[in-house]
């Protein structure tokens, strides 16, 4: 068996696997599709493309997700690094220039010696070469056949929506404040509605037309991440209680009821997304509803709203703890395929596999991150049989599934002391490992 690595999938989970096996030292292949098949989605040939929002949400540790991004930190992620060199101001949330972003990655990707870029298609679950698939929610339909046809009904998917975004140039002037929920900057640009604009515009969402291509029946969302017309269609007040809250933001206007909130979208402000407002709708539909917001009457659109498909393996059924397939040894899963969601989710998995593989090859222990850390929790999540599988976000949620009725009281300073810890601890012993071992190439 070749000791070289073949990475499937240059998205976020490929990108980290593949600049991690080859920090090791294992020789990396790194298999992308694009930009000779493309996706319904990425619009670029680059690697670590963002497809949708470019928050990769929040960076506080005591929210799951600062505490993930701390632990990919400690653990040294090259695509944390290419994203805290791509910061931009966003208050709370994580925010990134897409382009640099991504061109960070593909540079250091394409200037890496040990890695060898193949610009081909996957097609053949070939384990005769260590294979790691990372070819995420949008997985080409051949190799999707071919995974179903190797694990069974092991397979499922479903759905999500993308938001708009829209020249920053296009919002009516006067009718917009800045602030951060909650936090003293002002980093959003914020829509006010009034009481009556308000409802106008839910009953709108709830009425219009939606584009929905070969969707089955049985369609089914990912619960976190709703289309905005799904939401208004819990109830005329959902969204005021949601992703439209006016609630913690400074120098509001008196009459404003609630708010649609616009996040800047590359350094030079210019592109602004419309923060929750993933949707479905018809384009004629989506310049006509969301024109109802005073400040969005004249948006010009950079990129519309649409519903995509989300691929995901039913990781519990047909993975094992390293996240190797039980039924084809040697080719192992990461990132949004094995069942979590979300661009940092995906990246930890690809680097959880990639230090996987590279213990395997050097002949040690592979780390285990435990429930004590939130890496670890995301790798029981989509490791552990459970009837009602569906993609996870990291949440502190996933603690309590552990230890059910006494995280009512969790406290997560010593929760987070503790996963802090053991990422030092595995970082410390991965150094060690080219230290005292060769990989057998
Ligand atoms: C439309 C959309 C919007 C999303 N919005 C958000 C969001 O706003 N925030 C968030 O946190 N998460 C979002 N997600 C979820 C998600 O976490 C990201 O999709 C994330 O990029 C997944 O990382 P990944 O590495 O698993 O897959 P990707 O980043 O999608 O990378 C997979 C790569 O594999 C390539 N590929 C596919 N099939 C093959 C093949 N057979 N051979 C070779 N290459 C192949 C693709 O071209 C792609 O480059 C969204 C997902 C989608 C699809």
């Amino acid at each position: 068996m070749a000791r070289s690595v073949r990475v499937v999938g240059g998205g976020l989970a490929g990108s980290e696997a593949a600049l991690t096996l080859a920090k090791l030292g294992v020789p990396v292949e790194l298999w992308e599709m694009r930009p000779l098949h493309g996706t319904d989605v990425h619009t670029t040939d680059r690697f670590a493309e963002l497809v949708c929002s470019n928050s990769l949400g929040s960076d506080a540790l005591k929210d799951a997700r600062g505490l993930l991004k701390a632990e990919l930190r400690t653990l040294g992620s090259s695509v944390l690094a290419c994203a805290d060199q791509s910061r931009l101001p966003a208050g709370k949330a994580f925010a990134v220039d897409r382009d640099q972003f991504s061109m960070l990655i593909t540079q250091a990707i394409t200037r890496n010696p040990l890695i060898t870029v193949r610009r081909e298609e996957y097609v053949h679950l070939d384990p005769s070469t260590l294979t790691v698939v990372a070819t995420g929610p949008l997985t080409s339909d051949a190799l999707q056949h071919g995974l179903q046809d190797r694990l069974g009904t092991g397979n499922l998917f479903f759905y999500d929506a993308v938001a708009p975004s829209i020249w920053a140039r296009s919002v009516t002037p006067g009718t917009t404040f800045l602030s951060s929920r909650g936090g003293d900057n002002s980093d959003y640009l914020n829509c006010s509605l009034t009481k009556e604009q308000y409802y106008a515009f839910v009953h709108a969402l709830q009425t219009a037309r939606r584009h929905i291509p070969d969707i089955p029946d049985e369609q089914r969302y990912f619960e976190a991440c709703l289309p905005v017309e799904e939401i208004a269609r819990r109830g005329d007040d959902a969204l005021r209680f949601g992703p439209m809250r006016p609630i913690g933001l400074q120098g509001r206007p008196a009459d404003c009821f609630a708010v649609v909130q616009l996040r800047r979208e590359n350094r030079a402000g210019t592109v602004l997304g419309l923060v929750g407002c993933q949707t479905s709708l018809a384009i004629l539909e989506q310049e006509r509803v969301f024109g109802m917001i005073p400040a969005l009457a004249h948006a010009q659109y950079v990129r519309y709203g649409r519903m995509h498909r989300n691929v995901f393996l039913r990781g519990p059924a047909v993975l094992g703890r390293d996240l190797q397939l039980n039924a084809i040894p040697g080719i192992w899963i990461a990132g949004q395929l094995a069942g979590v969601d979300g661009y940092m989710e995906s990246t930890v998995l690809g680097l959880v596999v990639a230090l996987n593989v590279a213990a395997m090859l050097l002949g040690v222990e592979r780390p285990d991150f435990s429930s004590d850390t939130m890496t670890g929790l995301l790798v029981d999540y989509v490791t552990t049989r459970r009837d009602d599988f569906q993609p996870a976000n990291a949440n502190y949620g996933l603690v309590v599934s552990e230890h059910t009725a006494k995280q009512k009281h969790m406290d997560r300073e010593r929760f987070v002391a503790t996963a802090l810890q053991r990422a030092h601890r595995i970082a410390e012993e991965v150094c060690t490992w080219t230290k005292t071992n060769a990989i057998p190439i």
